[in-house]
């Protein structure tokens, strides 16, 4: 279950401490999209992330929508917030992980994951060996597939939590 364990989880976005992530020497992060940085039928960025990106690009973090949605998605986020995306990640497998470390020449060291969901994004950075980031949904409607996800995330959770490894709504780090 263990697997599952974010390395921080933080209640958004917007409560991370990315000086803390400057300082312990990450580079890039790779943001999960749909409910993590906007709600999942949102077409275009809120002002509010526009404000974050811009702050966390003079920071010097390289920023990357890393998503399993497709690139025209994608397409007007990464416009919009001027920063570079992977599409089709097809998180939780390594695979693009692995392509995005190497084509900026990134360490594992250097890189965190953030995202809402355990089944994708967390196992996926896990299984790899990057740092991850739980946060909590930006929830209003999702997608089936998604849904279905969230009915075997509820499990985990709830294992979890019997483990005394995460309880939702505590967070940490
Ligand atoms: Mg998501």
């Amino acid at each position: 279950m263990i697997k599952y364990k974010p390395s921080i989880y933080s209640k958004s976005i917007y409560t991370i401490d990315y000086k803390k992530l400057k300082k312990s020497g990450i580079k890039c992060l790779l943001f999960d999209l749909d409910n993590t940085l906007v709600e999942s039928k949102a077409k275009i960025p809120t002002k509010q992330v526009i404000e974050l990106f811009t702050e966390l690009k003079k920071m010097g973090f390289l920023i990357i929508i890393f998503s399993n949605s497709n690139a025209k998605r994608l397409m007007p986020f990464s416009k919009k917030l001027d920063v570079a995306f992977n599409s089709f990640s097809l998180k939780p497998l390594k695979h693009s992980f692995i392509k995005v470390m190497k084509k900026y020449k990134l360490s594992k060291e250097e890189v965190v994951l953030i995202g809402d969901q355990l089944l994708t994004d967390v196992l996926g950075g896990n299984k790899v060996g990057i740092k991850t980031i739980l946060v909590d949904p930006i929830l209003t409607s999702e997608f089936f597939f998604t849904k279905v996800n969230r009915m075997r995330e509820k499990r985990i959770y709830n294992k979890l939590e019997k483990l005394n490894i995460l309880k939702k709504g505590e967070y940490y780090g």
